[in-house]
């Protein structure tokens, strides 16, 4: 059966409406493949190290990585992960070694990608069917529990109604939520 790790807790400080300082979350699914949902920020770098090599992977050991999308706070340790496939969706118009990803895909068993626009046209998100709960890894689709428990669309979205929705589909289809930026928490399906 496949296991979700949370591997990189995700972080973002604001003042009003300035970032600060962002990290994506990173989370690695065990299945018949390793999958590693989103790299962090080059800030972020050792403890993604530390996470992998705690859940017992090599990065040379990642068969797949997917970019929720292709925001630098989410992707800057992609360079330590040369073998794997790097997938990304095809809206995000993914440069030269990143496979553009349309349509629904199943990637293995139980692990499939969904288009969930509004905070960029091509943005990801991740479902993962474990043995204890069903976990959607969102990106920025959900950028913290408080766009959840608040009902809020990410700051920066290119439609917030469209975010809403992608919302609203990431909350039916999973028991725990991923945020792009923090720890996982459970999703409320019914609104
Ligand atoms: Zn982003």
């Amino acid at each position: 059966m496949n296991r979700v790790v949370p591997v990189v807790s995700g972080l973002i400080v604001r003042d009003g409406k300035r970032i600060l300082e962002a990290h994506s979350s990173a989370t690695l699914i065990l299945s018949e493949r390793t999958i590693l949902v989103d790299t962090s920020s080059r800030d972020r770098r050792s403890m993604l190290e530390d996470g992998l090599a705690r859940a017992g992977v090599r990065p040379s050991q990642v068969d797949v990585v997917v970019l929720t999308h292709l925001h630098h706070d989410h992707m800057g340790n992609l360079d330590l992960f040369p073998g794997a496939r790097k997938l990304a969706r095809v809206e995000e118009s993914p440069g030269k070694g990143i496979e553009p990803v349309a349509g629904e895909v199943e990637l293995s068993t139980g692990v499939s990608l969904m288009h969930t626009p509004g905070h960029t046209e091509g943005s990801m998100s991740v479902v993962a069917r474990a043995a204890d709960a069903t976990y959607v890894m969102a990106g920025d689709a959900v950028p913290t529990r408080d766009n959840h428990e608040r009902w809020l669309p990410p700051g920066i979205n290119i439609d917030p109604q469209l975010a809403l929705s992608s919302m609203e589909r990431i909350c039916r289809a999973g028991d725990v939520i991923v945020p792009g930026h923090g720890p996982p928490f459970p999703s409320r399906r019914e609104r």
